[in-house]
């Protein structure tokens, strides 16, 4: 199981804090694929059965010039490139613009897309089901895991799972 994965999200979801979380090794490897695309590489995550390269996909957000609309466009290419997509939204906060800009930009992406709902260490476990719904059909996400990044929860699940579909 080994594959490319890109993280994408609206700043402050807690994508480097997940990042940092699950990444223990420096960037061993270099193939072909990864050069090909203009994502930057992250970090490894490396089990007994699987590696996973991470990819960190900067620009993805409402572009406000024409530099900004060729970073998006060139952005959204390398999307195709990799094998699975997490976007990860913050249950903190409510669904805003800054989500469906990169909804939208996911409907034309034809890979398997997770939805990580994070920070649910920071909300009333009752709030849960009521911010699930609210994304619940924005996309036909592949899989839906609520977690903490800051504290763990459900994050070897969602590694699990994703080791599975590579
Ligand atoms: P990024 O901009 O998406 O990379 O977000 P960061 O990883 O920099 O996190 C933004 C802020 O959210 C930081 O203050 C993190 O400590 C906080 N954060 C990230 N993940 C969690 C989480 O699971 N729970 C809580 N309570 N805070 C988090
Ligand atoms: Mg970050």
């Amino acid at each position: 199981h080994s594959g490319f994965v890109a993280i994408v999200g609206r700043p402050n979801v807690g994508k480097s804090t997940f990042l940092n979380r699950i990444i223990g090794q420096k960037i061993a490897i270099m193939s072909d694929k990864a050069q090909t695309t203009r994502n930057k590489i992250q970090g490894v995550y490396t089990t007994d059965n699987a590696q996973i390269v991470f990819l960190d996909t900067p620009g993805i957000h409402k572009p406000i010039n024409k530099l900004d609309d060729f970073m998006e466009d060139s952005a959204m290419s390398a999307l195709n490139e990799v094998d699975a997509v997490l976007f990860m939204v913050s249950a903190t906060e409510t669904r805003g613009a800054g989500d469906n800009f990169i909804i939208d930009k996911l409907k034309k992406v034809n890979k398997p897309i997770y939805l990580l709902i994070n920070k649910i260490d920071d909300i009333n476990p009752n709030k849960l089901l009521d911010i699930m719904d609210t994304y619940k059909n924005a996309l036909d996400w592949s899989e839906v895991f609520p977690i903490s990044a800051l504290q763990g929860n459900n994050v070897d699940e969602l590694l699990n799972n994703l080791e599975n579909r590579l």
